[in-house]
């Protein structure tokens, strides 16, 4: 009697999404993510943290980031250090005072996540609020595009610095009502996607947008009021991509625009 070998069972999903990071994949990686103090960011800088990433804690309120940082020095492994900066508001000199404190206490920056983003309203567009418009192109697109240029010469300083732009669905397939938020990203996707072209073929900077897909965190909440937040992903359930995309694993990845989670 002979046995069949049975048929190799095909993996649950992309690679990034399975990704099974070494306790240490992070190790000795210095990597700024903002709106690091609530949602994805926060879980994102505990978990860094905890496969050795030095994190640079950047956001707008600054005991939430001071919560993160205490939960970061309970670990005994690696040293956080928090920049206040609100996205809405800052200007070039916060920027620059940001850029030179990285550059002095590091030398270097190894992953610069760009997480921070409002909500805005849902509102047609013919009725949209055009403050509240200018507001999420501000934080959600222009802050990104100011952060990176002005770390650009920390990352530079890498031997392997990876970018992490967010994205969201709407990003990628425009949804009525989803007004400066939708646009917004999709402008994240077309920065990410020129950055990629400009910066990655040297092979020593990464830069991709991730879609987190739908978390439970305060933003979807507002999105989805009536929603029952249990049957979401938790923000620590979707960091597998973050992580890969953070670590030597992803290297030579670049210009994707990839998912959390499976669709
Ligand atoms: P949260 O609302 O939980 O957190 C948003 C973070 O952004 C907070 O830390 C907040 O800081 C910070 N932030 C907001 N405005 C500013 C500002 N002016 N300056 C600095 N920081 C600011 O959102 P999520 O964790 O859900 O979202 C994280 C990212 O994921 C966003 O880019 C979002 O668009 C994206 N996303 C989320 C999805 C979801 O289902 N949750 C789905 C798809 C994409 P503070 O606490 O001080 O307000």
């Amino acid at each position: 009697m002979t046995i069949a070998n049975p048929e190799p069972t095909s993996p649950p999903g992309p690679v990034h999404q399975r990704f099974e990071p070494a306790g240490d994949a992070l190790h000795g990686r210095v990597i700024a993510i903002t709106g690091a103090g609530e949602g994805i960011g926060r879980a994102l800088a505990l978990s860094a943290a905890a496969h050795g990433a030095e994190l640079v804690l950047i956001g707008r309120t600054v005991s939430k980031l001071e919560q993160v940082h205490r939960r970061i020095a309970a670990l005994k492994q690696v040293e956080a250090s928090i920049a206040p900066l609100d996205l809405e508001r800052a200007v070039a000199r916060d920027y620059d005072a940001l850029a030179d404190a990285v550059q002095s206490r590091y030398g270097r920056l190894d992953g610069l996540v760009h997480n921070a983003g409002i909500l805005g309203t849902l509102a047609p567009i013919e009725h949209y609020d055009v403050p509240t418009w200018c507001r999420v192109l501000q934080v959600n697109l222009t802050a990104a595009f100011a952060l990176t240029q002005v770390l650009l010469p920390t990352l530079h300083a890498s031997q392997d610095a990876s970018i992490i732009f967010t994205s969201s669905g709407v990003g990628r397939v425009p949804k009525a009502y989803w007004g400066a938020y939708s646009v917004s990203k999709f402008g994240i996707e077309a920065l990410s996607r020129t950055l990629a072209e400009e910066l990655g073929g040297a092979g020593q900077m990464r830069v991709n947008a991730l879609n987190p897909g739908p978390v439970r965190t305060r933003m979807r909440a507002q999105a989805f009021p009536a929603e029952d937040a249990s049957t979401l992903a938790r923000p620590e359930d979707v960091l597998r991509p973050y992580l890969w995309l953070l670590s030597a694993a992803s290297r030579g990845v670049n210009g994707q625009s990839l998912d959390c989670q499976p669709r």
